[in-house]
């Protein structure tokens, strides 16, 4: 079966994951990182990845014990993301491609966090939950494409987390850390929640938590904070489960890698009588292993793309995507 080399650069990471059947070889990442209470600067980020990338990309062949002559199919995040990120990866999978003769796919970045999610899991027709840093939406699967059944209105759940973590001055991505500091946080401070049909809104939860800090400390507004988003977003999930009586639910994307919200969602889960699946902490960010398992998915069943054809796509809805590789999921 194919060994598929997938690269991801849509965002703050650059990677590679190499796949081959059902098995991850080797992902290896490496990720920029902007100075404390600063968000992503697109031309630094990808400063970052092309200096990284031939690191990356070398250690990721090592780690899979293979060459490049190895591999039989690239695959690349096309979009969405930040056109500069976007272009670093592309142009690595075009350069290689050309230079090696090896057939290339462009993948759409958050369609490689489900699949990645489906091939670690085993869910095979889920209610899936997507929170990352570009994403966050409710999705089943159904006519060859993904359908949303509810999303943000505004900001995603990953920016919530990572706009409030800087206003406190932590380092971007602060998901992780705004977890931990939660912890600690033992009183609840009030504020919004706003859930709208399947659809939530996080911008004015954002304000008010940044108004709250002064008063109440950042380890209780951390709390507070978790507690009124994941709420949220638990309504939301257990909507668009009785809507679609789907028995399997999925989590992925960075924000996957939240205790508390899986914990949330499993208590969600048990009540309707659906199973849980998250993908695991190591697979729930951005990496070049869900690129890879979109990637093997595809050339299973479509040809590779020609390099004019070899594009990158800043803004790209995943309910635009049409998906034939349905073989092993419901349609
Ligand atoms: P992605 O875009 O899929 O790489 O996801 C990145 C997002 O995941 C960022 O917004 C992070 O702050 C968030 N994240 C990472 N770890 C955690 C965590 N333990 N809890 C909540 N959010 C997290
Ligand atoms: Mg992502």
């Amino acid at each position: 079966m194919a060994l598929m080399l997938g690269i991801e650069s849509t965002a703050h990471t650059i990677s590679c994951g190499l796949i081959r059947d059902d098995a991850i070889l080797a992902d290896v990442r490496s990720i920029y990182r902007p100075p404390d209470g600063e968000g992503i600067h697109p031309r630094e980020a990808s400063r970052h990845h092309v200096a990284e990338g031939p690191r990356v990309l070398s250690e990721c062949l090592a780690k899979a014990g293979v060459g490049i002559s190895d591999v039989d199919a690239i695959s690349y995040a096309a979009g969405p993301g930040l056109g500069p990120c976007l272009r670093v990866g592309a142009v690595m999978a075009r350069a290689l491609s050309t230079h090696y003769s090896i057939p290339l796919y462009p993948v759409h970045h958050a369609i490689g966090h489900i699949d990645l999610g489906r091939l670690l899991t085993g869910a095979a027709d889920p209610l899936v939950l997507l929170v990352s840093g570009g994403h966050t939406m409710i999705l089943a699967f159904l006519d060859g494409q993904w359908r949303v059944f509810g999303e943000t209105l505004d900001i995603t759940l990953g920016q919530l987390l990572d706009q409030f973590g800087r206003s406190l001055g932590l380092a971007s991505p602060c998901g992780g850390e705004i977890e931990r500091m939660a912890l600690s946080g033992t009183s609840y401070v009030e504020l919004p929640y706003t859930v709208r049909g399947n659809d939530v809104s996080f911008s004015g939860l954002l304000s008010a938590a940044k108004s709250a800090t002064a008063a109440s400390g950042g380890p209780a507004v951390c709390h507070s904070l978790q507690e009124t988003s994941f709420a949220m977003i638990c309504e939301a999930v257990e909507r668009a489960l009785s809507l679609t009586g789907k028995k399997e639910f999925m989590i992925v994307g960075g924000v996957a890698a939240n205790r508390r919200l899986s914990h949330m969602l499993e208590e969600a889960c048990r009540i309707h009588g659906s199973s849980f699946h998250a993908v695991p902490p190591k697979y729930a960010g951005d990496c070049g292993a869900q690129i890879a398992a979109t990637g093997i998915l595809e050339a299973s069943v479509n040809g590779p793309v020609q390099i004019c054809d070899a594009f990158v796509r800043q803004a790209w809805r995943l309910d635009s995507v049409r998906i034939n590789y349905s073989s092993s999921m419901a349609s």
